[in-house]
């Protein structure tokens, strides 16, 4: 098994930059999540790497090897698309027997792999079914035993769980992570759900216009954001505009913080809703905030709050615990906190 190493990768689309040289190491065996928004470049990295894009500027390299101007039939890769792309006239076993026929692997090699294929993805029972007769989940298992069968060094893996419904969707990714650490291969998988991201990867590069703005572990990420970017497009956060006062930007009666850096006059505080602490009537630590909306999301309840800080109305989210956010009712004054610890604040 190999890493894959992509340096300085440039890409141009006319005038536009579809990649701005774009570094990432990828380690032997890991699972990395390309994750940004429609557009930022991340299909088309993917592509860099299979060699269905040729960079302007930069190498990709896959192991020691440079790949940079091999054909996509001589890269050790195997490709799983959002569309499945089986051969409709070929049975499940065929479509996995094929990468392996058209190397001209014997027959018995073949027949014995394409076993051990429909066993590790749990297609066995299926293995004579037609594309059209088996369900999407199926479908992408298949796809997922046809890019293993040549025993690739590199997994790339296009938005897989695009096209299936959610209970599917989280079951597959569960399903494809499990293969893919059990095969060790090293793998690179586009996504623009930043969930499927953090569930599925052993780290996540976020890409934004074509540059990676971070590249972190998924709970590093989830903590401590970079850049605005990544504050904005992880998780769900409070997003807030607060003044610069001596240095400090801050909800008074609850945190203050050093501003960041280069800030000029007015700084943007993001934290969690589930970091925001809410207590009922006026004499817990905080801001006075009135509860405008409650929202039942099952486990939690969303608050929407609006308080005041500097003169000027602040609306924030609180996510409570339900059987806690029972207790409070609509258009109650409560008082709300913020753990300075949880705050990352970005100069405007
Ligand atoms: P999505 O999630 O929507 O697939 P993406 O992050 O994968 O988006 P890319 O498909 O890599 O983004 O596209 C990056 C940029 O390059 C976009 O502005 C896109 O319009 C442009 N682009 C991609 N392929 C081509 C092409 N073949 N010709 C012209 N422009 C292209």
């Amino acid at each position: 098994m190999s890493g894959v190493s992509m340096v300085g990768v440039t890409k141009m689309y006319g005038q536009v930059k579809a990649l701005d040289h774009v570094s990432i190491d990828v380690c032997e065996g890991e699972l990395l999540a390309l994750l940004g928004p429609s557009g930022c470049g991340k299909t088309t990295l993917l592509r860099c790497v299979a060699g269905l894009e040729r960079p302007d500027r930069g190498t990709v390299e896959i192991g020691d090897a440079d790949m940079t101007a091999v054909p996509t039939r001589d890269r050790p890769i195997g490709m799983v698309f959002q569309s499945y792309a089986l051969f409709p006239n070929l049975t499940v076993r065929q479509n996995i027997a094929f990468p392996l026929e058209v190397r001209h692997r014997p027959r018995t090699e073949v027949s014995a792999r394409v076993d051990e294929l429909l066993e590790l993805v749990h297609l066995t029972s299926q293995a004579d079914r037609y594309p059209k007769q088996i369900s999407g989940g199926q479908a992408q298992r298949c796809a997922l035993g046809r890019a293993l069968a040549p025993n690739p060094q590199v997994l790339l893996l296009d938005e897989p769980l695009s096209a299936l419904d959610a209970l599917v969707r989280g079951r597959l990714r569960d399903e494809i992570r499990r293969i893919q650490q059990l095969v060790g291969i090293t793998a690179i998988y586009v996504t623009h759900d930043q969930s499927e991201a953090m569930a599925i990867a052993d780290r996540v590069a976020v890409m934004n216009a074509g540059r990676v703005e971070q590249i972190a572990a998924p709970a590093d990420l989830y903590e401590m954001p970079a850049t605005q970017f990544s504050a904005k497009f992880v998780g769900s956060r409070n997003a807030v505009e607060l003044a610069v006062l001596d240095g400090k930007v801050g909800i008074p009666g609850s945190f203050h913080i050093d501003a960041p850096g280069g800030s000029n006059g007015h700084a943007l505080a993001f934290f969690r809703p589930e970091d925001v602490q809410v207590s009922r009537g006026n004499t817990g630590p905080g801001m006075d905030a009135r509860v405008e909306l409650k929202v039942f999301l099952g486990a939690t309840t969303r608050l929407h709050l609006v308080g005041e800080a500097d003169g000027q109305p602040i609306a924030i989210f609180g996510d409570l615990p339900s059987r806690q956010a029972r207790l409070i009712d609509e258009g109650e004054m409560v008082r709300v906190d913020v753990d300075p610890d949880h705050v990352h604040a970005f100069p405007i």
